[in-house]
């Protein structure tokens, strides 16, 4: 069983305040927020990261995008824009072996990113 934060946090051993939430994903507000809206969406199921992603499961990452969608509208940033950031392994900076998706905005974005 994973004990990384995210699968803690996926499982309910640790509480956190849901921006939304449903019976796939968990969305909740970053703890280093990089820009004025910075949200997380994770599966509740344990994946590390898209190439854990189960081809026998296609509705999952369907269920991820989705929520990042509802967490745009919900925090108000639908319509001025907003990234949505993966971050898959050392290169990328996955601290986290968790799926997870960054839902940033509420500012300008540079890109490309650094
Ligand atoms: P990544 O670098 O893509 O793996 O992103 C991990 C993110 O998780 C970082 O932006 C951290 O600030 C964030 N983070 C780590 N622990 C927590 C936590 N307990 N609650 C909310 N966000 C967290």
């Amino acid at each position: 069983m994973s004990d990384n934060i995210f699968a803690r946090i996926a499982r309910g051993d640790i509480t956190v305040e849901a921006i939304y939430e449903d019976d796939r994903v968990i969305a909740f507000r970053d703890i280093a927020p990089q820009a004025p809206v910075h949200a997380l969406v994770i599966p509740r199921a344990s994946v590390e990261n898209l190439l854990g992603l189960d081809p026998a499961d296609p509705a999952l990452p369907g269920a991820v995008l989705l929520a990042c969608a509802e967490v745009a509208r919900l925090l108000g940033v639908d319509q001025s824009g907003f990234r949505v950031v993966f971050n898959n392994g050392n290169d990328a900076g996955q601290t986290v072996p968790h799926l997870h998706a960054h839902v940033l905005g509420g500012r300008s974005l540079t890109w490309p990113p650094g």
